[in-house]
Order: structure tokens, then sequence, then C-alpha cells
């Protein structure tokens, strides 16, 4: 790893591309393929030693602890459940913001007699939450559709990221507790942050001029 080799950076489609874009054309990166229409995972980009990886989310932390990209950026909640180990996070880009929350049905108490079943796909965050609070629970993992699980009796609460509210309404379930804050970071591979730092501190310098812009 050398100051001449490539700047990788992790991204991944939807949201997070969408409102990284101008945050990295303000550091003077621009990607030459669009991800919504071509099938490239690797993008080149307007400055040849820049290249963007398309990720899934919850992979980008993985590529980059392990060095595989340089840079990367990932939702709070991504790197909650990923536990940050091998990388740094110096930047809030307060894009992509929701809450972690507790939800259940409406109106619907805690069980007595059993433990709180809880339906997740962030199962570390969870049990970081309820052993805080000294609750043993039962922790169900989900890959998706979580509000489905109180409706049909699989769990009393999910644990999901919250943005307006809507999806929970619309199906029967409130919002119970906060978690966390959620916005998307970027972090640095540890050992790309040293071998090539003048890029790096230079984007990362870049980019926070970008955010503090768009505030
Ligand atoms: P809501 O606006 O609360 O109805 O959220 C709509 C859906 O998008 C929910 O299923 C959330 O899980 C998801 N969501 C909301 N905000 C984010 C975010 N910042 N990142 C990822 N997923 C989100």
């Amino acid at each position: 790893m050398s100051e001449t080799d490539n700047l990788i950076i992790a991204l991944s489609k939807g949201r997070i591309y969408k409102e990284t874009l101008p945050l990295l054309k303000h550091a003077g990166i621009e990607p030459v393929d669009d991800p919504d229409t071509s099938r490239k995972l690797i993008l080149d980009t307007n400055r040849d030693d820049v290249k963007l990886l398309i990720l899934r989310a919850t992979d980008v932390p993985t590529y980059v602890q392990y060095g595989a990209a340089d840079l990367g950026v990932a939702g709070k909640d991504v790197l909650m459940e990923h536990g940050g180990e091998g990388l740094y996070e110096p930047l809030d880009l307060k894009i992509a913001r929701c809450k972690l929350m507790t939800a259940g049905r409406v109106g619907k108490e805690e069980p007595s007699g059993r433990r709180l079943r809880v339906a997740t796909k962030f199962v570390n965050s969870t049990r970081r939450f309820y052993a805080d609070r000294g609750e043993q629970v039962e922790i169900i993992k989900l890959y998706g559709s979580m509000e489905l699980a109180p409706l049909v009796g699989l769990a009393d609460r999910i644990v999901d990221v919250v943005d307006t509210g809507n999806t929970l309404k619309a199906n029967g379930l409130e919002p119970k507790e906060h978690i966390a804050d959620i916005s998307s970071r970027l972090i640095v591979n540890k050992a790309a942050m040293k071998m090539k730092h003048n890029r790096v501190k230079a984007l990362i310098d870049q980019i926070a001029d970008a955010v503090a812009k768009s505030q």
C-alpha cells in the first residue's frame, strides 16, 4: 500500500450513494458510470487513481476493515453491528438520518411470565441495549420485513431503523424506546490512513467542508 496506489471508496447503492455523490463532487470526485444503469461493481471516476466499489450496505465496513477498500460510507446502525474493528470513523456525514428504536403493537403490554421476544436484524445492538438495562430477552434474527413479526405473534418487539414512523404506523406498531440516533459515517481503513495519508487526509478535509456547507 502506497501513496501511488489507487484510492478505493466503498459505497452502497440507493440512499447512501445518492446522498454521498454531492459530497464526493465537492472533493473533485465524480463517477464515470451510473450504478443504477451499469452492472459494474467497480466504478471508474474522473480521477484515474480513485475507484468506487458498490457493495451491500452491511458489507462496507468489512471491505474497509480488511483494506480491500481504503474508505467507505456506512450507516451508524451498520457500524454498531460490525463493531468498528480496524476502522477509523473520522466524519459524521449527517446524511440518511434516522433512529434505531424498539417498536411493538399499539397498546400491547409486555408479556408476563416469560422473556420478551425481540425480532431484529440488529442482533448485537439489540443485545447490548437490553443488557445495559439488565433485561434478559430472547432475540430472533430476521433479515427483513421486521414489522410483520409482532403481527403474527413471532415477537413482542422489533428493533429497526425508523425515519418518519409511517411504516410502523401502517402496520399497527408504535415506537417504544430510542436506542440511537443514526446517520452515515465516513470510515477509513487504519493502515490506509497511515500509508495513503496525504490523499486520505485531503479527502476527509474536503468532505468535511462539504458537510459543513450543507448544514
Ligand atoms: P419510515 O419513514 O419510518 O416509514 O421508514 C421507511 C422504511 O425505511 C423503514 O422500513 C425503515 O426501516 C427504513 N429506513 C428509514 N430510514 C432509513 C435509513 N436512514 N437507512 C436505512 N433504512 C431506513
